[in-house]
């Protein structure tokens, strides 16, 4: 569990030969507005400079973090639409904090993220389906899975507007989509991890996004799951949406992703799998900690 009490960050899973860390600027968080603040090449009260850009996400020398501490130091990096992206990097590397600036919900710090062409605005995060860390979620909540997929629409509704048959019929068919047909009346406490998954997946579907954001979309959830996921996600790529994963699982990035962002605070490396997973770059990225060797196409 993160703390939002404490203002230290957890860095002792990098290796002594890891990266430098990010130089901790430090600053007032107000965490509900976004603002820019004086930082190199991007002068006090003027907004930052914004790429002209057709791209889906465009990550502009970003500095975020909590508490007034940097997580994110300098990130710059661009999406094409349609694109499927793998973010990789160690526990506490910045991955979900990355993920949280795009979709909107946290503020940048310094530099701008623009998702088509567009400032973070309540518009805009309706073009987003952010499906977050299932470990983040208090799954005692007694809601059903038809429940959790409906509040999906409420970005289009207002959280005070019942739900219409329309509804839910979107929502029976989003969970559909995600073969979870037979648990709809189910109360989500009582799936297994992958099955949750598989319904925030769903509910972040019924508001038809054009990105989809998903955070460990694979972790803990067996191999079948893990494919049915991607299918998934491939299926929806297709259909032009763009999509980016965090994973820790070196071994899918090269069957699914067509580049991969690795991360450690700063950006080590991003590009197409066989040109990411090198020796050299892992290591640059996890340090002494890169256990599994990535499977990299013929
Ligand atoms: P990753 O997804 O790569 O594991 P995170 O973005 O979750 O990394 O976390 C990066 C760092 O930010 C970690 O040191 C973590 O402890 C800290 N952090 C993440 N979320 C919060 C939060 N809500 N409050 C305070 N610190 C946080």
């Amino acid at each position: 569990m993160k703390d939002e009490r404490t203002n230290r960050h957890d860095h002792t899973h990098i290796a002594p030969d890891a990266p430098p860390q990010p130089r901790g600027h430090s600053h007032a968080v107000a965490p509900a507005t976004f603002h820019l603040h004086p930082h190199a090449g991007h002068p006090h009260g003027q907004p930052a400079r914004v790429p002209a850009s057709d791209a889906a996400i465009a990550v502009d020398g970003v500095c975020a973090g909590y508490f007034g501490r940097d997580v994110l130091d300098e990130v710059s990096f661009t999406v094409n639409r349609g694109e499927f992206i793998g973010v990789i990097g160690p526990n506490g590397s910045g991955k979900s904090t990355l993920l949280k600036v795009i979709a909107g919900l946290l503020p940048v710090q310094c530099g701008s993220v623009l998702v088509f062409g567009q400032r973070p605005s309540p518009e805009v995060r309706h073009l987003i389906g952010y499906v977050p860390q299932s470990e983040s979620v208090n799954w005692s909540f007694p809601v059903t899975v038809r429940d959790v997929v409906l509040m999906g629409t409420y970005g289009r509704l207002g959280l005070f507007r019942r739900p219409s048959d329309a509804d839910r019929a979107a929502a029976d068919a989003a969970i559909a989509q995600v073969g979870m047909q037979d648990y709809t009346s189910a109360q989500i406490g009582q799936l297994s991890g992958g099955q949750q998954q598989r319904v925030f997946v769903a509910r972040a579907l019924v508001a038809r996004p054009k990105l989809m954001l998903l955070d460990e979309p694979i972790a803990g959830v067996d191999a079948t799951t893990q494919h049915a996921i991607f299918t998934l996600l491939e299926q929806l790529k297709e259909q032009g949406t763009t999509i980016v994963a965090t994973t820790h699982d070196l071994s899918c990035v090269a069957e699914w992703f067509d580049r991969v962002l690795a991360l450690n605070h700063s950006v080590v490396a991003y590009g197409k799998p066989q040109e990411v997973l090198t020796s050299e770059t892992l290591s640059a990225t996890f340090g002494s900690h890169v256990l599994v060797s990535p499977v990299l196409p013929a």
